[in-house]
């Protein structure tokens, strides 16, 4: 499933059986370009291969910059109120490719909103700063936080790079502020105990960027 739209209780749908389900509730249109991550987050599905490969949400392969166009040209406009970058994977890890298809969604629907779920490691994927290529075509990077130190931070993501990958995270936070209206950071509450959030809060308040606790039913 390469386009799809979400319901209540986190269950999403591809387009079409959504609207067969709901056809007038204006919701967000979400976009899954790969199932490809640095992470291996202890509590991602995607560990759980059984569920993740019956999921719609595991692509058998990555959809093309076109093909993603198509669904794009087609999907319900009247009904979105934003598009989302996210998925069952990290999406930085096509960066090109997501790139070119925000600066297509700008294209042909200037006012929607965009926004991108990320993990935060993309310019140590690509070994460069990227924040400044989502300037005017992203509108909201939504950064999982997940930890107050680097070394909880690495037990939960299981990152590839390892330790330095908390700091790298928060960098890139910062980074994208210069070019991004609303840089949000995430922790999930429930998973996150109140002292932990604190902490989140205080290294967001050090570095000016904002925090926000998420649902967990929303995860
Ligand atoms: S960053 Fe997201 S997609 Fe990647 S392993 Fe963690 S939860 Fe899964």
């Amino acid at each position: 499933m390469i386009v799809y739209m979400t319901h209540k209780g986190g269950k999403y749908f591809p387009v079409d059986e959504s609207l067969k389900l709901d056809a007038t509730t204006p919701r967000g249109l979400y976009v899954n370009l790969t199932n490809r991550c640095n992470c291996d987050c202890v509590f991602c599905l995607r560990q759980k291969k059984s569920m993740a490969k019956s999921s719609s949400l595991w692509l058998e392969r990555e959809p093309t910059v076109d093909e993603v166009k198509a669904e794009l040209d087609r999907a319900p406009w009247h009904l979105v109120t934003e598009l989302v970058f996210c998925g069952f994977g990290e999406p930085t890890i096509r960066l090109d490719a997501l790139v070119e298809l925000l600066t297509y969604a700008k294209k042909i629907r200037p006012t929607l909103p965009t926004r991108l779920n990320t993990n935060g490691l993309g310019e140590l994927y690509h070994g460069r700063e990227i924040a400044s290529n989502f300037a005017g075509i992203l509108d909201t990077a939504s950064i999982s936080l997940n930890a107050a130190t680097a070394e909880r931070y690495f037990k939960l993501t299981r990152a590839t790079y390892g330790l330095k990958s908390f700091d790298a995270m928060l960098t890139f936070a910062e980074h994208m502020k210069i070019f991004v209206p609303h840089v949000v950071l995430t922790v999930v509450d429930k998973v996150t105990s109140p002292e932990e959030i604190s902490a989140c809060q205080k290294i967001c308040d050090e570095r000016n960027l904002t925090l926000r606790v998420r649902p967990y039913e929303d995860s």
